[in-house]
């Protein structure tokens, strides 16, 4: 019968790891209910657990009680947000992915040096709508589908979301330096580690597949990115879903090779229980491709650090 092709990195990043056990160590030392402006990682399973064990997700601080704990997502918020949540007097704890952060600090600095930043991503992500927060008098944010789209009078420099497809994001580049040829180059990738690492290890697998499955909700990033990427590198078909219950027995017709993957949001049990239901129709052969181990950590935020004790 079929075999499977697993792709490794997949699931956790070390951004998503720390903005969990941000919630679950807030929850541990202060207790429930701990609030959540907007969901802390784009996964049904994760905001489920959390949900069940006492953090409450919001979409705004004005649902958020006087006097309450709120804890900002891995995605990143902009200054406004702090500032209201000073206003307010909220305890606020900021679980934003470090790497979020990196760019949040060159938006700053590119604007404060008299830049307009092309700032490469999807208006309507969370990530993106924090970054343009930083300078919104300085920042374009365009497509990477049609870069063409920006106007921007004197020194421009570029930025970008951190989860998009690296392939797409460097044709966009090449199409925007047409029209500012002096355009200048952020100091360092902006697309993480995780993302570029999930999207190359699917890249080796996909044109072995017939059908690739990627694990992850529909509101993920990068895990929308490792379908298109499965599907540019040779797959026949890619299909994004959260867990077994999303799949479809027709997707097998005429299929020996299935290659699974997840997002950088995604838990290890969906992907488990895929490869169950894969198993039960007849996949069960499963080889684990490994592209590269992954070691990075992110310590938690400064309010969650073990205190020392005096003397
Ligand atoms: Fe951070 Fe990248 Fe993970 Fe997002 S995907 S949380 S930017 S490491």
């Amino acid at each position: 019968m079929g075999r499977v092709l697993l792709a490794a990195p997949r699931g956790f990043c070390a951004g998503v790891e720390r903005a969990i056990t941000t919630v679950e160590e807030a929850l541990r030392r202060f207790g429930a209910p701990v609030y959540v402006r907007k969901q802390i990682v784009h996964n049904t399973y994760v905001v489920g657990d959390l949900t069940r064990r006492g953090a409450v997700f919001v979409e705004e601080l004005d649902e958020v009680p006087d006097g309450s704990l709120v804890v900002f997502s891995a995605h990143g918020v902009s200054p406004a947000v702090k500032q209201a949540a000073e206003r307010r007097g909220l305890r606020t704890i900021d679980a934003t992915c470090p790497l979020v952060t990196k760019v949040h600090k060159e938006a700053v600095r590119m604007a404060e040096a008299g830049y307009e930043i092309v700032l490469i991503g999807h208006a309507e992500h969370e990530e993106v709508e924090g970054t343009y927060g930083e300078a919104p008098e300085h920042i374009h944010v365009v497509d990477p589908a049609s870069p063409g789209e920006v106007t921007a009078q004197g020194p421009v420099s570029w930025l970008s979301q951190t989860t998009l497809a690296v392939d797409e994001t460097m044709r966009a580049v090449t199409e925007l330096r047409k029209r500012f040829p002096d355009m200048v180059d952020p100091p360092s990738d902006d697309i993480c580690y995780a993302s570029q690492n999930r999207q190359e290890a699917i890249t080796r697998i996909a044109p072995q597949c017939e059908l690739v499955i990627v694990v992850g909700s529909a509101n993920s990033s990068n895990s929308r990115r490792l379908v298109e990427v499965a599907l540019g590198a040779g797959a026949d078909a890619a299909y994004l879903v959260d867990g077994a219950a999303d799949a479809d027995e027709r997707w097998l017709d005429g299929v020996r090779t299935v290659g699974i993957t997840s997002g950088a949001s995604v838990p290890e049990r969906p992907v488990e229980e895929l490869l169950d239901w894969l198993a039960a129709r007849g996949y069960a052969d499963v080889e684990r491709m490994t592209l590269t181990e992954e070691t990075r950590t992110f310590s938690l935020p400064p309010e969650l650090r073990p205190t020392r004790k005096p003397g």
